[in-house]
């Protein structure tokens, strides 16, 4: 720590110095694209990433889409009502705060022209609740590198990918295009913007990814920024910040000690015992659909078969030199900027190494620790941490009411991802492949309206949730709270009843969706509730519980709600 004091903010200069310092003209654009993409790992005009091909996902493919801004909404940028001119106010404040600690000239003037140029790529930026950005197919553009450099003329593809990706590429070379008008509109702003502005900008992406790894007025100033956009007002213990970078550059490692200690091979037969009974729930309630024809329900059912299911941790961490593999890169005790520095570049090495490897569908994306769970379309695979797998959500020794109310809502919920506005678009082995057919695709979106209604008119804090950027998840919660209760039944009809809990005066059915209620409780304040309804795809969590619940005939009937009542409405919602 002190030794990070001393440094102040010495580290970061010598990054700066590697980009060309602030207001070159003479620095090749191209060059510095590769710097802050291919070496700082800095999202900068476009980001740049390898990914599963949506339509073959047997290979990798590289994928180019929108990423220019530092902020985390376009609208941000726009100053349209109050709340987003506070964040901008403070986020232009951040950037002459940084610049000064870093000695730049005339800091106002190129925090003023920074901010401009960010301006300028938000309004060319797509706001993720656009429904150009739901609709994959349409924005999946496969072209050869020769295409590219034509879309967008005033970049050097070939020199630039050759130089991240350590390769020769030929002109035939196939990418994937999430953002073309987006492109074609950054190769025009490329071209008119002068070109020290655009040199500043890319070095401040540079700066703006590393600062928090630098001395503590550059952590205070972060902290400023995030106390405007989330109202956090202390700033976070050392201790846990030290944790947080640990365990994002170490996860693995860190998650073989977790595993050890807290997730038996057990609890791991027990889980997976426990996803097959949602599916075989899933798969139940497939048959009796009526508003989904026989050709769309087989590909359902199919789909469900071939759902691949990962649970707790990825073998190899058992094994300690596999752990080694993943962190060879050189750390030391006084060098902490360095160390940071090396894995990045480890991570993107990589990451550019599988564009020519086969694809490995057994790789987790996140540590075991992590408490969080996924569904990835293009792998059609659900992945369920140890770190999730835990209380309050789960316990061997719970009665049973609670590990399906708690953790049986959520392993539904990824389940029913597969199936919904997003995940419903890619097939069984997890291609971009339209299976339903027209009538039943219809009937679906239709029965998906009603689900976007419901949440359209919530509002928290005089936000007002938008129904159709949360829908997937919306669906998924309603579909999984539904899968988890009916497998509980089915677990009561195999094993005869619970015992009521002594002094407690709830039925398990009540415990059951009190369970799913708790697993959402949560305090936050009003900044950090205004940036979540802009940018999360999740409602607010009050709201994934009060919409689901309510959406759901039995938890009228388990809580006695009279018909037609707030909690128990006459016409309700159901997809799955
Ligand atoms: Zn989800």
């Amino acid at each position: 720590m002190r030794e990070i004091e001393r440094l102040g903010p010495r580290p970061m200069l010598e990054v700066i110095a590697d980009c060309g310092g602030w207001d070159s003209a003479r620095w090749d654009l191209n060059r510095l694209l590769y710097k802050a993409q291919g070496v700082y790992s800095a999202a900068a005009l476009f980001s740049i990433t390898v990914s599963l091909d949506d339509r073959n996902s047997s290979r990798y493919v590289i994928r180019i889409d929108q990423d220019g801004l530092t902020l985390p909404e376009r609208t941000l940028y726009l100053a349209q009502d109050e709340e987003s001119e506070k964040v901008l106010a403070a986020y232009r404040l951040f950037m002459e705060r940084l610049l000064s600690l870093l000695g730049a000239d005339s800091v106002q003037q190129k925090a003023q022209e920074i901010l401009q140029l960010e301006r300028q790529l938000a309004n060319i930026t797509v706001s993720e609740y656009d429904d150009l950005r739901r609709d994959v197919s349409a924005m999946y553009n496969k072209v050869t590198l020769g295409q590219l450099q034509k879309i967008t003329p005033h970049l050097r593809w070939k020199w630039l990918l050759d130089q991240i990706f350590q390769e020769d590429f030929s002109e035939d070379e196939e990418v994937v295009l999430l953002a073309t008008d987006y492109m074609q509109q950054v190769s025009q702003l490329i071209r008119s913007t002068p070109h020290r502005i655009l040199h500043n900008y890319l070095v401040w992406r540079v700066v703006v990814v590393l600062s928090e790894h630098l001395s503590s007025p550059f952590r205070e100033a972060l902290h400023e920024l995030a106390r405007e956009m989330e109202g956090s007002d202390k700033p976070q213990e050392l201790a846990r910040v030290c944790l947080g970078q640990a365990n994002r550059h170490f996860g693995m490692a860190l998650g073989a000690l977790f595993v050890h200690e807290h997730f038996s091979a057990a609890s791991k037969a027990k889980v997976q015992q426990l996803v097959e009974d949602i599916k075989y729930i899933l798969g139940q309630r497939l048959e009796e659909l009526d508003w989904m024809d026989a050709q769309t329900k087989a590909a359902a059912r199919a789909k469900l078969q071939y759902m691949m299911v990962m649970v707790g941790y990825p073998d190899f961490l058992l094994k300690p030199e596999a752990v080694d593999k993943e962190y060879e890169f050189e750390v030391h005790e006084k060098t902490y900027f360095k160390n940071i520095l090396n894995s990045i570049r480890f991570s993107m090495q990589l990451s550019v190494k599988k564009i020519r490897q086969e694809v490995d569908k057994s790789t987790w994306l996140l540590p075991p620790q992590a408490l969080n769970a996924y569904y990835l379309p293009n792998k059609n695979q659900m992945v369920f941490p140890a770190g999730i797998l835990q209380p309050t959500l789960y316990d061997p020794d719970f009665p049973q009411s609670l590990n399906y109310g708690g953790i049986g809502t959520i392993i539904g919920h990824e389940l029913t991802h597969g199936y919904d506005d997003w995940g419903g678009q890619y097939d069984r082995s997890g291609n971009l492949l339209h299976w339903w057919t027209e009538a039943s695709y219809s009937r679906f979106l239709r029965k998906a309206e009603c689900i976007v209604r419901l949440y359209d008119n919530f509002t928290v804090y005089n936000q007002r949730v938008n129904g159709k950027h949360t829908l997937g998840e919306n669906i998924a919660d309603l579909g999984g709270l539904k899968l988890a209760y009916h497998a509980y039944q089915k677990w009561v009809r195999e094993h005869g009843p619970e015992h009521p809990l002594h002094r407690l005066k709830y039925t398990h059915n009540q415990l059951f969706f009190i369970a799913f209620a708790q697993n959402w409780c949560i305090k936050r304040r009003s900044q950090s509730i205004y940036l979540q309804v802009l940018t999360d795809k999740h409602a607010p969590e009050h709201y994934r519980v009060l919409g689901s619940v309510s959406q759901f005939e039995e938890f009228g009937r388990a809580f006695h709600c009279p018909r037609d009542s707030p909690m128990n409405p006459g016409h309700k919602c159901s997809v799955w």
